[in-house]
């Protein structure tokens, strides 16, 4: 019963610590201090490389609604956070140094978990294992995943365009429609006149960036390249690009606009739009600003905001079983941001998932899925149904989840609400036969 886990980050951490409560003996293995990434600095555990903030605390915000689910759950990610917050308003942040000295501790303790401080550099062929190397995993033990997976399926940046609720777009102005009506009317189209995409290019030329760590400035620009690069190339680049307008007649018009932006469905529930080819460095209040000037966006509401990273993830719909397992390498489980999750918290959320799963599989036993109602079953439908071809990852949001049955309309804000009673309802139904097993074992 023993499980070997790669990376003792915040996955692989909160993946030990279920496995450990799960009763497995667990090898974690982790490079610090020998090695660093170029984003890690300090030689404790679960190290939160950049922001503390573990974002909203209410259960307006799914990552609210995710974080009271690992709670209930007893994750040790989420005990802390808890034991280390300092004041954030409405978020929940940390003490940083106490966090990660707060699990390094528990991690070190435990009976059942055995810390060795060594870089792993090729994957074990058998066993059961656990990789959860992070983001910036080393070129190594990456070019043997993409042996694995296929080097198609591995990325090693994200470029993140912006995606907005369905219901904050505005049809009387956006309509739907296919280039030259080829392949269905899958697109909602936003036209721009020749006077708006002039100030629209203005605006994104004049904006605030984000600069790019020492370490991601290599990204190859080209078939990525950021909206605001593209607009530095000369006047009507995006016209040509990613803006061009060719084959969509508008409908009030009857003709194609100077410009079009595209937006894409994101998710099953059709509730998530995707602004096509608009992966952006812009800051986020930038980009909020200015994509709201578009035509039939003045008040989009954005489930997530454009941003390029360095980032090692594997097209998760591809190359994942819904247990997280590599489906051509079925004894490694993923866990964390190479999974196609991204956050801190959704990577420790990943971790726990990973960690139950390959207990159950050591014993034999079917892994216990979690209802999609949930959080973290929603997260990981994400992984295993969201369209491979367009695939990136994603923050935990309500428009992962189920859509509600609502017999009366209801405010959006209560909706999330909502969606979050519901899944805390659910929830039990889920974790309490393992709950039982567990103290089942410790009376054994
Ligand atoms: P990590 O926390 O990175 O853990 C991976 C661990 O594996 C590390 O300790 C590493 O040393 C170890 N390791 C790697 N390779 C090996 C090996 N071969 N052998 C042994 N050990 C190894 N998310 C947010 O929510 N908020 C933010 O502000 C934020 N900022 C980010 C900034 C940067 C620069 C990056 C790259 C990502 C950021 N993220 C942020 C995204 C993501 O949430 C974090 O990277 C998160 O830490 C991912 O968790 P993880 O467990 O997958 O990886």
């Amino acid at each position: 019963m023993e499980i070997t886990i790669i990376g003792a980050g915040l996955a692989g951490c909160e993946a030990a610590w279920q496995a450990a409560a799960e009763g497995c003996t667990v090898k974690l293995y982790e490079m610090k201090p020998q090695r660093f990434s170029p984003a890690h600095e300090s030689e404790g555990l679960a190290e939160l490389v950049c922001s503390n903030s573990l974002r909203g605390a209410g259960m307006n915000n799914a990552v609210g609604c995710l974080k009271e689910e690992m709670r209930r759950i007893g994750s040790l990610f989420i005990e802390a956070a808890d034991a280390t917050a300092v004041p954030a308003g409405g978020a929940l942040a940390v003490d940083r140094d106490e966090f990660s000295a707060y699990i390094s501790k528990k991690i070190e303790q435990h009976p059942n978990i055995e810390l060795i401080r060594e870089e792993i550099t090729s994957l074990p062929t058998e066993g059961s294992i656990i990789l959860a190397s992070g983001p910036l995993t080393s070129d190594a033990l990456s070019d043997e995943l993409a042996k694995l997976t296929g080097s198609e399926h591995l990325y090693f940046y994200d470029a993140i365009a912006p995606i907005v609720e369905a219901d904050s777009i505005d049809y009387s102005i956006a309509w739907r429609a296919s280039r030259y009506d080829k392949g269905g009317a899958d697109y909602l189209n936003c036209p721009l006149n020749e006077e708006e995409y002039n100030t629209f290019v203005q605006a994104l030329l004049d904006a605030d960036k984000v600069e790019g760590r020492e370490f991601e400035k290599l990204i190859h620009f080209e078939g990525c390249m950021p909206i605001e690069e593209m607009a530095a190339r000369g006047p009507q680049t995006l016209a040509f690009g990613p803006m061009k307008p060719v084959g969509l007649d508008d409908p009030r018009t009857c003709r194609w606009p100077h410009a079009v932006i595209q937006l894409r469905q994101d998710n099953k529930h059709a509730s998530l739009y995707n602004l096509v080819g608009f992966q952006t460095r812009l800051t986020y209040p930038e980009q909020q600003r200015i994509f709201r000037t578009i035509p039939g966006l003045q008040n989009a509401r954005f489930a997530r905001l454009g941003s390029m990273h360095r980032n090692t993830f594997v097209n998760a719909p591809n190359c994942l079983t819904k247990t997280l397992q590599l489906k051509n390498a079925p004894h490694i489980t993923l866990a964390g941001q190479i999974s196609g999750v991204e956050g801190y918290v959704e990577s420790a959320a990943c971790g726990l998932l990973a960690g139950i799963f390959a207990a159950y599989r050591m014993r034999e036993e079917r892994e216990p899925l979690p209802p999609s109602e949930t959080a973290l079953g929603a997260l990981l439908t994400h992984l295993s149904e969201a369209e491979a071809e367009n695939f990136q990852p994603m923050n935990v949001n309500y428009g992962l989840f189920p859509p509600l049955q609502l017999k009366r309309k209801m405010k959006r804000a209560d909706r999330r609400l909502a969606m979050a009673a519901r899944a805390l309802e659910i929830l039990p139904s889920w974790w309490q036969p393992i709950a039982e097993k567990r103290e089942g074992r410790r009376h054994e």
